[in-house]
């Protein structure tokens, strides 16, 4: 499997009708995908803030004269929700759809200059104008089960709390169709699926096996393309596989007296890798291993 380049499509054959989901994402890393059938049209996640009129200006290629219907966001973070602003200006009638816990968190102030931060740090990464953060405005606060009609596929809300408290996916039982999310693991390249659990270990296996509880023959994966087939089984089951080796190897660790720098090492040995490396800047992905130990072991302990 390969990243799904920007502007490009994939055309699925579906049970009762076909799609096509296209990344709009304005840069490569702020993944914007649009799922288009005959009769609606919607994206799950926006990207980055900085880099949101270039996604609303491939939306707008890649729509023509159609409308949006709804902007689905799978978590809170800047990289995933800051371009849904500026995509609502650009298509007033497109409602946003967001967890509960993400709708509590996009008011908040401190929500806000963190996101700023971020997203200023990726501008400056990709030598890109800063822009400033604009609020997320959910119309559609979601919760485990909820329906969400896109005038065509109905989708039902998963959610995959780990990743962060307000991870959600996205599930179209007449399809088989998943629009996963962080918690379910991110492709790592070369090393399949890593897991990016910064909340919880526990609930990050726990949403890895309600995945594989579902039904999918299609899954979208985060930031990356969409896997069709016995590869949806496989990956779901390497992402898990991945994520319980490694607890086990770091709570060894940490039970024989290692510290956190070196169980740090451990993960970035590990993890941060070819493909990983050429998309992740390392102080971020070093942070990242820093609350996935802390899970760890407070769950494991
Ligand atoms: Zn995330």
């Amino acid at each position: 499997m390969e990243k799904l380049g920007i502007m490009e499509s994939r055309e699925i054959k579906g049970r009762k009708r076909d799609y096509r989901i296209t990344n709009v994402g304005g840069v490569v890393g702020g993944e914007c995908f649009l799922i288009e059938t005959d009769r609606s049209a919607f994206v799950c996640d926006t990207g980055f803030g900085f880099s949101a009129p270039q996604t609303v200006e491939n939306l707008r290629k890649a729509l023509g004269d159609r409308t949006l219907d709804l902007i689905l966001l799978t978590h809170s973070h800047y990289d995933h929700a800051l371009g849904a602003p500026y995509i609502k200006d650009a298509y007033p009638d497109a409602k946003v759809v967001a967890g509960v816990y993400a709708a509590e968190v996009f008011p908040r102030e401190g929500a806000r200059k963190t996101m700023q931060a971020m997203d200023d740090a990726a501008a400056s990464m990709y030598r890109a104008q800063p822009v400033p953060v604009r609020e997320v405005h959910v119309d559609m606060a979601v919760a485990e089960g909820d329906a969400v009609d896109t005038g065509d596929m109905v989708l039902r809300v998963c959610e995959f709390p780990g990743h962060t408290r307000c991870s959600i996916g996205f599930y179209c039982e007449e399809e088989k169709l998943l629009l996963s999310c962080e918690t379910l693991g991110v492709y790592g390249g070369e090393i399949g699926m890593i897991p990016i659990y910064l909340v919880g270990y526990n609930m990050a296996v726990d949403s890895l096996k309600k995945a594989m509880g579902l039904d999918v023959e299609v899954m979208l994966m985060p930031h990356t393309d969409v896997i069709q087939g016995p590869q949806v089984r496989t990956f779901a089951a390497e992402a898990l596989k991945n994520t319980e080796e490694t607890a086990r190897e770091i709570m060894e660790m940490y039970r024989s007296g290692s510290d956190e720098k070196e169980l740090i090492e451990t993960v970035v040995r590990r993890y941060f890798t070819g493909y990983v490396r050429k998309l992740t800047p390392e102080a971020a992905f070093r942070l990242n291993a820093g609350y996935m130990i802390k899970c760890i072991i407070r769950d494991l302990s």
